[in-house]
């Protein structure tokens, strides 16, 4: 048998605050679409940090969640996971902030410590200003389909460099990107009930 399928998956979400729910039951959806069985378990503490074999970064407030994850030690075993082992990481809005390695003047301003792992800079609030939520759909490198996308006070990339690749764009601003094995989205699939990058996530545990 192969020991990926015998093997149980833990799925840790960040469960700081933020659309946590829609993102288990995406990543439940994602697990058995791939035949996987597995756990999806709430994030919050170092110890959590060390047992996930995958983590999900909802959206929410990107100062809030960093400041958890940051007071328990979290933050830092993330970080050091991602760079050591490769921790395959899915960060959706707030979530994709998170992983940037460059913030924007309202990172700095409010002290926000990111995870910084992933080589793009963000502007946190870049389709916020304009309009506080909008849907659309954008076409995305290795989708056959396009991808009904939600925005709500959406950061967008605006610069991937080094090992950083553009997955899709929006009105000429970068909403999606991957390096290695993590991925940062600017909008949600998870409302949308769209479990490809959930899939995408899972797809890179080491087998
Ligand atoms: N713009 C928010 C932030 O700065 C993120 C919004 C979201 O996750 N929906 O944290």
């Amino acid at each position: 048998m192969d020991l990926a399928v015998a093997r149980r998956v833990r799925i840790g979400v960040v469960s700081v605050q933020g659309d946590v729910s829609e993102h288990v039951e995406i990543s439940q959806a994602a697990l058995s679409h791939l035949g996987l069985t597995g756990d999806v378990v709430p994030l919050r503490t170092a110890e959590d940090a060390k047992k996930a074999d995958t983590v999900v970064i909802p959206g929410g407030e990107s100062t809030t969640i960093s400041k958890l994850l940051v007071k328990t030690g979290a933050l830092g075993v993330l970080q050091r996971r991602i760079r050591d082992d490769g921790l395959p990481v899915l960060g959706t809005c707030a979530g994709a902030i998170l992983l940037a390695k460059e913030g924007d003047n309202q990172v700095e301003k409010t002290h926000t410590e990111l995870i910084a792992a992933m080589d793009i800079a963000v502007d946190r609030n870049a389709f916020g200003r304009q309009r506080e939520s909008f849907e659309t759909d954008l076409v995305v490198k290795g989708e056959k389909d396009r991808v009904h996308a939600v925005f709500i006070r959406a950061p967008a990339i605006t610069r991937v460099w080094g090992r950083s690749r553009v997955l899709a764009t929006f009105d000429g601003r970068i909403v999606a990107a991957e390096e290695g094995n993590l991925i940062a989205l600017a909008f949600h699939p998870e409302i949308a009930g769209d479990a490809r990058f959930h899939v995408r996530l899972l797809r890179r545990l080491p087998r």
